[in-house]
């Protein structure tokens, strides 16, 4: 059986950033194409039709944001967007126009590999080619999306109908990065005022029920100035 092996493109204007991703990718079975501005990577997207883009915001040509919005115009590609630890700003922004994750530079290759495999996986759920499992699980964490149901280490923890969609969403959606805005609109609708408030008190108590230590989290994590993510499942990685 041949192994068809995933395509990424790279669209990265530092030559030495762009050469390390393309060595970790390689490495770990990914084909790799490399662009290093904005209007060749549109070149590229059309000739290659790759499964995934990593996108430096960046680029000496175009606005990477650019990017992300005239590739969700016609595509659900998965988009893994490289940025630098300070730009928050910039990350909510790509992510709310679409982008399905990011790395943060100076790039690790287990996170860069991780934020690759989870953006492709949720790629194949939303392309249909994959079904959305119906029990999600990491750790001694269990929810049963069928019967709403959630137990750690085999109890069943009480959750309001507000954290139930909170945690729903997020384990949804493991491993990726939710944005503060993305998960308002999701369990309360666009127009709610003084949303992130609400959302932080709902994230510490479901802290205080679902983690051991709510300070040193093993399922929910904080994106300072981003979002929260969901531990993703072992079982998938
Ligand atoms: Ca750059």
């Amino acid at each position: 059986m041949a192994l068809i092996k995933d395509k990424i493109l790279v669209i990265e204007d530092e030559k030495s950033i762009s050469y390390l991703l393309g060595t970790v990718l390689t490495a770990n079975g990914y084909d790799v194409i490399k662009a290093y501005t904005g209007t060749e990577a549109c070149e590229m997207l059309d000739a290659y039709c790759p499964d995934l883009i990593l996108l430096d915001l960046g680029l000496p040509d175009r606005d990477g944001v650019d990017v992300i919005k005239s590739v969700r115009s016609w595509s659900m590609l998965p988009i893994v967007v490289i940025s630098a630890r300070s730009q928050e700003k910039d990350k909510v922004e790509a992510l709310d126009l679409g982008a399905d994750d990011y790395v943060t530079k100076p790039v690790g290759s287990s996170e860069l590999l991780a934020r690759v495999r989870t953006a492709l996986r949720h790629g194949a759920v939303a392309a249909g080619a994959r079904q959305p499992s119906e029990v999600f699980r990491v750790g001694a964490l269990e929810l049963d999306f069928g019967k709403r149901l959630l137990k750690v280490e085999g109890t069943e923890v009480h959750l309001t109908q507000v954290e139930y969609k909170i945690v729903a969403f997020l384990a949804r959606n493991a491993g990726r990065v939710m944005t503060y805005d993305a998960i308002i609109s999701h369990v309360w609708g666009p127009y709610m005022d003084d949303n992130n408030r609400i959302l932080r008190v709902n994230m510490a108590n479901i802290r205080r029920k679902l983690e051991k230590n709510p300070a040193e989290p093993a399922y929910l994590f904080t994106e300072i100035g981003v979002g929260y993510r969901m531990a993703e499942e072992e079982n998938n990685a």
